[in-house]
Parts: C-alpha cells; structure tokens; sequence
C-alpha cells in the first residue's frame, strides 16, 4: 500500500527525496512525470513523482501537481508530500503557495507544514528564518540565482506572499519539546486562523520529531530532509539490509559518459588506470559524419565480458571549448547527447542489461532513449547516487550519475553493488 505519495518540483530533487525515503526503510517508485498506468505501483510504500514545474507558471506547476496527486491517489496514496528545494526556490508569484493551497483543497485539509531545513546539507531554519550554512538565505548566492532570487530570508513573509492562506510559526522550543509540543503548536496555530506553518529545525532531531507530529497530516511539504521522520512515523524502519546489493537483470555492463564535469574526468582516469576498455568520441569526427552509433556499438560488443566497456565524451575545458567553436555550444552538445540516446537505445537487444550514464543532460537523453517510465530506488553508491532498476518495459538496472557526484573509483566500485 502507499503510504506516501510524492511530488517533486524537478528531477534531483525527486531522487534526493527518494534516496532519503529509502535510507529509512520505504520501498520507493519514482516516476519520470506522471505516472503511467502501466506501472505497476502496488507494492510501493512511497512513489515520487518527477515534475519539472519549478519555474513554470503558477498554475501550469498546479495543474501538474494536481495530475500528479490524482495519479497517486488513484493508485492509493492517503498522504502527499510537496518536495521542493531547501533553498525554498520561488518567486513571489509561486510556486510554492500556490501549489502547496491546491493540495489542501485536493485532500479537503486545511493545515499543512512548510519545512525546507536539511541541516546534513547546512540548511536550518530558526525563528522562521532559513540560514545556508553561516548565513541568511538572502545574503546566501541565492539571492542572485538566475530564475528564483531569493532576497528574504523570513520563509513566514517569504510564503506569505505567495497565498491567500495566513501563514504562522512553530518555533524551536516546540520542536525542541519533541512531539507532543509540535502537536499543540499545530493546534494553537490553527486555531489562531493559520493554515500553514513554517516549522523551525536546526537538527536531524528536530526533523524526526517533525516526521513524528505529522504523520496524520494529509499534506506535508518541505524538502527531502522533513521525509527523514515520516517513515517510522507510518511504522516503517530502516531494513536490516540497508546497503545491500541490488539483484539486477543478467546481461553485459557498459558505462555511457557525456558529462564534462570534473569529478566525471577524474573517474574516467581511474577507470582507464584501471585497464577498462575505452572509446573516446571526438565530436568533431563525429560532426564530420566518421563517427556512428553503429561503429561504437560494434566496438562494444568486441570487448571481453570482464569489464564493462566505456564510451566517453568528455573532455577538458580548452577541449571542449574548441569543440564548441567549431560546432556552436547547443549544437556540440545535442549532437553528442543524440549519439549517446542512439547507443544506449540500441544496448539492451545487443544483451547490455547494466548501465551506468555519466551526466544529468546526458542520463535525461539516454532514458528518454531507453523509453523508461518508472525506477525502483536500490542501494547508494554515492551521495545522491543510487542503483536503481527500471519498472516495466525493458529491464534494466541504471545507475543516472549527475556529472559532479560520486569518487573516483564509481565506475569500478559501482557494479559491486549488483547482484
Ligand atoms: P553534467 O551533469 O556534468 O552537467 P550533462 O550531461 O548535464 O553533464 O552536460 C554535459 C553536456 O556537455 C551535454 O550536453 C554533452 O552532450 C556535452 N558534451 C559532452 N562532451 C562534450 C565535448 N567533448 N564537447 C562539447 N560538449 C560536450
């Protein structure tokens, strides 16, 4: 049965949650968008939905949200979790209010939480005032973040402008009191007209104790750090097994990276130190029509089953640079992203059942290549980065690799994590 259903406003955001869901014992779907009928969800304890409604208009990113929660609670979900960043990234126009009201009236609710603190992350919330790191969030480089600026750090006025549901405070003592104190602090703000409330945490305590007073909430929002005491709180427990290996599909490995980034340059060091089989593409042969999908995917399949073979497009800096220059920078990469969809496309019905995609632009092409709707979160590899197992369609087990993540040894250790 799902115990909770989950909305994330992007696609990091939604496997944050998920990987935190999971750390503490959940079974745990996530969806790329809107889950499809065909996926069979029955045996989840939570499913996240991935949206990317972060910065779309307000109610576009309701409208989403909403399809979302119908699909959830469609396939059982009593209590909905809004996941949004920690940063609280929004405008004065939303979308945090204005999605966090609609799920109110979808659930007929009429209190809710707003939590983004994650203090393992140095995101604290006091006197509902949010702090990153040392200082307030307004004095923190958010508030010169491109889409979202965020030049308030008092989260009550912050969210106050973005409702017309008066908005209150349960402060530090209360959450410090455990609780049974949130809980009379949850009544007296309601009772004082307050329909959502910002709830102060500077520790993992205090979001524990949070998880505790809310589990009868139909709504709770925040970000990934406020999941951290739900699961027990619905009498769930972190397994015994935590950590353990994930039973994957037999077939061949291959390890697929676009990412530039230099934590992926690093680990194509060691995984070439370590004698894995590579293949470099230059986009400039590429562009000039000498490179193919078919030609890599034959050079894969010559390499011994030992280890998985690597195809990279990486490259430093000066490389990249002078690639783009030739080619244009939307061109150099899309050209290199269609390459990588081709191969990854044709992998599965070559026997590759095992795949690791090195890069967030290039993981997104590479799945929407792959045709996957859902994945079920296995074991960590590294923060932020989990084994996961694709659900319905071709089975498959996917390690997404966001460009900056995971040490040096990921692409040698990773596998061990497979069972
Ligand atoms: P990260 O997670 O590290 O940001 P992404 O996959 O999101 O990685 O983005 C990397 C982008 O760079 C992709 O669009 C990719 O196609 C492009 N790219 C990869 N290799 C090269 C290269 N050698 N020259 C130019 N662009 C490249």
């Amino acid at each position: 049965m799902i115990r909770l259903g989950c909305i994330a406003d992007d696609l990091t955001g939604a496997t944050d949650l998920s990987l935190m869901l999971a750390r503490e014992g959940m079974n745990v779907i996530q969806t790329a968008g809107v889950p499809d009928r065909q996926v069979d969800l029955s045996d989840a304890d939570a499913v996240v939905v991935a949206l990317k409604s972060r910065t779309n208009p307000a109610a576009e990113a309701v409208a989403q949200s909403l399809a979302a929660a119908e699909a959830l609670r469609k396939a059982g979900a009593k209590h909905f979790f809004f996941k949004y960043c920690s940063t609280f990234d929004s405008t004065d126009e939303g979308n945090i209010g204005p999605v966090t009201e609609a799920l109110l009236d979808f659930t007929k609710s009429d209190f809710t939480l707003a939590c983004p603190a994650f203090p393992a992350n140095k995101r604290s919330v006091y006197r509902g005032h949010l702090f990153v790191g040392d200082v307030l969030l307004s004095e923190s480089s958010m508030k010169d973040h491109p889409l979202t600026p965020m030049r308030d750090a008092n989260l009550v006025r912050v969210l106050g402008r973005q409702t017309k549901l008066s908005v209150g405070l349960v402060a530090y003592e209360d959450v410090e009191k455990g609780p049974e104190a949130v809980r009379a602090a949850f009544a007296r703000a309601k009772a004082a007209g307050h329909r959502i409330v910002i709830v102060d945490a500077v520790s993992d305590a205090h979001l524990r104790v949070i998880g505790a007073a809310a589990h009868d909430l139909a709504v709770v929002t925040g970000g990934s750090g406020v999941a951290m005491g739900l699961p027990l709180a619905y009498g769930i427990k972190p397994k015994a097994d935590a950590g353990a290996r994930m039973p994957a599909p037999k077939g061949r490995a291959a390890i697929l990276a676009g990412s530039c980034s230099a934590a992926t340059r690093g680990q194509i060091a060691a995984a070439l130190a370590a004698g894995t089989p590579a293949f470099k593409i230059d986009p400039l042969a590429l562009a000039d029509g000498k490179v193919s999908a078919a030609q890599i995917l034959d050079w894969i399949a010559d390499q011994g089953a030992e280890r998985a073979p690597l195809v990279y497009s990486s490259a430093d800096p000066a490389d990249v640079a002078r690639a783009q220059d030739k080619l244009g920078r939307a061109q150099a990469g899309e050209m290199i992203e269609h390459l990588i969809a081709d191969i990854a496309r044709a992998l599965p019905e070559r026997g590759f059942s095992r795949l690791i995609v090195a890069g967030g632009e290039t993981s997104g092409a590479a799945v929407a290549a792959l045709g996957v709707k859902a994945l079920r979160i296995g074991p960590e590899i590294a923060p932020g980065v989990p084994w996961t197992r694709t659900l319905g369609g071709t089975d498959l087990a996917l390690a997404l690799k966001s460009g900056n993540f995971g040490a040096e040894d990921f692409f040698i250790k990773a596998w061990d994590l497979l069972e």
